[in-house]
């Protein structure tokens, strides 16, 4: 068999595999997710992506289709069936399948979908290399992004203007003037030698990289401020970077037409990527 990917409790052949169409995710987005790197067969900072993903499952009222110990089996058994090394697992559970209607259906069993793919981490060595380049947009989203839920089209629209615009990544900003964070990712500016982040509110996704590398930071006894920052802030930037599961720790070059650090990667990027893989916990 080629990829496999799991969904609600078979492992099934990825290119076959099938949601029913009344599915509350596909109608309503009603439903979480997590994105779990996995690094030499191991999969990265799993404790803190499983207690994200049942504290989002809390909020909007769903409960865990399968237990708490079971998440890791499974992942663990799509790794070894997909042979993947280095790569991604990509989890979703919705509110299941019920007859189109906004109130929750009285009996419905939440939907599991689990899959896996590979990654290179020599493109990510690559593209770390050369840094990224983000451009800002508004932040259309709603007061609970603290929550990883599937209503993505914001944040879809803002990565596609993104690239329509020969970026990597957008940043959002608020009504206020100050960026919010990435549309998949945490954002980070550097002024001198104190690295500055959006504090973790509603109005932010708590990354589970931006944790790991706040820690790993604080070891290395690093100045760190976690304030909001405007535009203003970003000009007097010595470096940038975005977080999140995906990427790691990845450098910034260039914010709209803000060159940082003379458009090359500085030498705190090396310093925050290394104490970021060194910290991480593998499982
Ligand atoms: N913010 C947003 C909006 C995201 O989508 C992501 C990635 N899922 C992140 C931050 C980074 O979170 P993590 O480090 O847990 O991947």
């Amino acid at each position: 068999m080629g990829r496999v990917s799991y969904v609600n409790g078979s492992y099934c052949d990825h290119e076959k595999s099938k949601v029913h169409i009344e599915d509350r995710g596909y109608q309503f987005a009603d439903g979480v997710y997590e994105v779990f790197a996995v690094l030499g067969k191991r999969i990265v900072d799993y404790d803190g992506h499983l207690k994200r993903l049942f504290r989002s499952l809390d909020e909007i009222k769903i409960s865990s289709p399968i237990a708490k110990e079971s998440y890791l089996y499974v992942i663990r058994n799509l790794i070894r069936k997909n042979n993947i090394v280095d790569g991604l697992i990509y989890l979703q559970v919705t509110r299941g399948v019920a007859e189109r209607d906004f109130k929750f259906p009285k009996k419905i069993k939440p939907s599991l979908v689990i899959t896996a793919k590979k990654f290179s981490i020599n493109e990510y060595y690559c593209k770390f290399n050369k840094g990224i380049k983000v451009k800002i947009t508004r932040d259309l989203r709603w007061k609970r992004v603290d929550i990883k839920t599937l209503n993505l089209l914001p944040p879809v629209l803002a990565k596609q203007f993104a690239v329509e615009n020969g970026c990597d990544e957008a940043w959002m900003m608020d009504d206020n003037g100050y960026i919010t964070e990435g549309s998949s990712s945490n954002a980070w500016i550097l002024i001198k030698d104190t690295l500055i982040t959006t504090p973790a509110t509603n109005s932010i996704l708590k990354g589970i990289t931006r944790t790991s590398l706040i820690q790993a930071l604080k070891k290395k006894k690093i100045k760190l401020s976690e304030e909001r920052f405007s535009l203003e802030d970003i000009k007097k930037a010595d470096e940038a970077f975005i977080t999140s599961a995906t990427q790691f720790v990845m450098p910034v070059i260039k914010i709209d037409n803000i060159k940082i650090g003379k458009g090359k990667i500085g030498r705190y990027a090396h310093i925050f990527k290394d104490a970021y893989m060194e910290a991480i916990q593998l499982r």
